[in-house]
């Protein structure tokens, strides 16, 4: 059982414009009071200035959803993790399921943008999750190990620095859920597999991500091993997005 403040990440994919991000952070600010919780919202690129100045003396925190597994040059379109640093930016996806699907990202890339971004001194947030077909083959628990176990190998000591986060591809954006259960069953194997590889592996947050919403955010966030969410679809509301975060004690 961890003790840690959970942290409440919102996922905004590719959606937003200059006149939503503002009204969307100016009800997230106006709401948030004494949020328990830690908040973070991971935009667009291209909105990186813009929400770095939206949230600016709040409590919520600035985070890139990619991060180059390169340092700096000849990549086209990429964005470096200095640049993203150069923003404020204090946590970054890397191997969301969209990436690692549409984006060909191999276990090696993420971890090479894991170390990219812990070497900018930005936290990374580590997505592992399996498909329905792995789940329903028996292989979720080899699945989500072996992601992980490439980031760990590729860290070194500097592992519990990192966030991960358990998204069930089939879970995301389908409305889809794991079930507490489901979800803490593999939060533990994650935990344990932490736990061979640092002393120090209940400093890392574990978050759950797949259709969390307000109703169901309570539950699962009173499991022992989830430390917080990823919270796509539900991030773009800013109500439902406080409830989350009010779940989250
Ligand atoms: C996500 O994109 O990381 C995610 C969890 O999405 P959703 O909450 O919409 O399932």
């Amino acid at each position: 059982m961890t003790q840690k403040k959970k942290l409440i990440a919102g996922n905004w994919k590719m959606n937003g414009s200059l006149q939503a991000n503002a009204a969307l952070l100016q009800a997230l600010r106006d709401g948030l009071g004494e949020a328990a919780c830690a908040v973070a919202v991971a935009v667009p690129a291209p909105y990186l200035a813009q929400v770095q100045g939206l949230v600016a003396g709040s409590a919520i925190a600035l985070a890139a959803q990619d991060v180059s597994q390169h340092e700096s040059g000849a990549f086209t379109g990429e964005v470096s993790a200095a640049m993203l640093r150069d923003f404020g930016t204090r946590y970054v996806l890397v191997g969301h399921s969209e990436r690692r699907q549409y984006h060909g990202e191999t276990d090696a890339v993420v971890a090479a943008k894991a170390q990219r971004a812990l070497a900018a001194g930005i936290t990374p947030i580590v997505c592992v999750g399996e498909t329905l077909a792995e789940r329903e083959a028996g292989q979720t628990e080899a699945v989500v190990k072996r992601q992980l176990a490439a980031v760990v190998q590729s860290n070194g000591q500097c592992i519990s620095e990192i966030v991960v986060a358990y998204e069930p591809v089939w879970a995301i954006g389908t409305g889809r859920t794991a079930t507490p259960e489901q979800a803490q069953q593999v939060h533990a194997v994650l935990r344990a597999q932490l736990a061979a590889a640092t002393e120090r592996a209940d400093r890392v947050s574990l978050l759950y991500g797949g259709s969390m919403n307000a109703a169901n955010a309570a539950q699962l966030l009173a499991q022992p091993d989830i430390d917080g969410g990823l919270v796509g679809g539900a991030s773009l509301k800013a109500a439902d997005f406080l409830q989350i975060i009010a779940a989250a004690h």
